[in-house]
């Protein structure tokens, strides 16, 4: 689960919650623009609170109710379906029912996304439990385990966390994630493995594994820049970065120190290939991320929940793109409505200047699309990720053969998506 995930209701669920703490109603803390777009009914319920916190004077106004609004007269673009299809690398359970997961097949349809990729972080009976779930609909969804922590600070930790995910294999795990570290150890899901980081040698014989099974990991490391600056008026993004601070927690690796352990695990497990989550949080320095994946042909990155980081930096984004387009991989992490699939798409398909997202992200900057090229999008979209599940099918010879992993997109030898226009074939 991406920590910083914003969708629309846990920000304004954040919102609410410091509306109570100020004592003031729900409908009125969400800021002048909020106010304006009450409805009537609304307004006259709480009329008289409506009242007393009337829209802040700028000197008062604090930087969490900041709404600009855009007024240059320039393109918006609106783009319900993507260009191509798109395998999402990295998404959660979120559905609470079945119904829901329905829903989610139909806006997976709307939006062009064939198939979607759980990142449940959970073993033993509830992995069991959510595979259950998704069972009805195999062609549209994967789920991926996590992996068992517990007893990681005891002897024969490795060979029964080894046994917990041969299990998962069995039970229809195609791949390991999400797993975290944030610079205090290892995190899958509930199990925590205080103090203990991807390149420990206890981790060998695990990372070992999932390259056997043919099982890619999916890891993510580390938080934005932000979380780990000083919480003053110089963060550039604060807003998110506050609600997430890093800055305030003792004896944890920093971003840069924890980027260095990734790559000493990458080093030694040469046949595992690693997904790195959210540009590995090197975001704010893409150059350095490019460095990395030259130096570690077994890792992809996923640019998951990093459309507000790296929309700021519209050419230098597109350039880093434009470079490594072989090794991204499209990811969502923030919930499963529609609008949220069509900012990605806008963002990452559109020339669209200075528009903003606050609600979906959290920070207070305007974004910008990148205009990516369509022989960049169809590689990030769908064919890197089919690459990833084509060679995983291979490693794990011997274990059933699935069924192709694209029902629609047609891929050619190398992997392509062949050149009719994608958004004929998408389902
Ligand atoms: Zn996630």
């Amino acid at each position: 689960m991406n920590p910083r995930f914003f969708d629309r209701r846990s920000f304004f669920e954040l919102i609410k919650g410091a509306a109570v703490i100020l004592g003031l109603s729900s409908s009125g803390t969400i800021g002048a623009v909020a106010l304006r777009q009450s409805n009537g009914r609304e307004k006259d319920a709480h009329s008289q609170k409506a009242t007393a916190i009337k829209p802040a004077s700028p000197e008062t106004l604090l930087l969490k109710d900041y709404r600009p609004q855009s007024l240059y007269k320039i393109q918006v673009t609106k783009t319900s379906k993507a260009k191509f299809p798109i395998i999402d690398m990295h998404s959660h359970p979120y559905p609470r029912s079945e119904s829901e997961i329905d829903q989610w097949v139909r806006t997976m349809d709307e939006a062009g996304v064939e198939k979607t990729i759980i990142l449940t972080m959970a073993t033993g009976g509830e992995f069991d439990e959510i595979r259950k779930k998704y069972a009805k609909h195999p062609e549209r969804f994967e789920t991926w385990c996590g992996l068992d922590f517990l007893d990681y600070d005891k002897p024969g930790f490795g060979p029964l966390a080894v046994k917990e995910l041969e299990r998962c294999r069995e039970a229809g795990a195609r791949g390991v994630g999400e797993i975290h570290d944030k610079g205090k150890g290892l995190r899958s899901g509930k199990s925590n493995a205080v103090g203990m980081h991807p390149d420990d040698p206890r981790m060998d014989a695990i990372w070992e594994k999932c390259g056997e099974l043919g099982m890619p990991v999916s890891l993510h490391v580390a938080d934005p820049i932000w979380m780990y600056q000083k919480m003053d008026k110089h963060n550039d993004g604060l807003m998110n970065a506050y609600y997430w601070r890093l800055d305030n927690q003792p004896n944890i690796v920093g971003l840069s120190g924890m980027v260095d352990i990734f790559e000493r695990t990458l080093a030694r497990h040469r046949n595992t290939t690693f997904i790195a989550c959210h540009f590995m949080n090197l975001d704010y320095d893409l150059t350095r991320l490019g460095e990395v994946l030259e130096r570690n042909p077994n890792l992809y990155a996923d640019i998951a929940a990093r459309y507000a980081e790296t929309a700021p930096i519209p050419r230098f984004a597109a350039q880093f793109y434009a470079k490594y387009a072989d090794r991204l991989v499209y990811g969502t992490d923030m919930g499963f409505d529609k609008p949220m699939y069509e900012i990605t798409f806008r963002i990452l398909e559109s020339q669209d200047e200075h528009f903003y997202e606050i609600e979906q992200f959290g920070y207070h900057w305007a974004l910008n699309g990148l205009g990516l090229s369509d022989d960049i999008l169809k590689r990030v979209y769908l064919e890197n990720a089919a690459k990833i599940l084509t060679r995983r099918r291979k490693l794990s010879r011997g274990v059933a053969a699935k069924k192709p992993l694209s029902s629609c997109a047609q891929l050619d030898s190398r992997g392509r998506l062949s050149p009719h226009d994608a958004r004929q074939s998408t389902i």
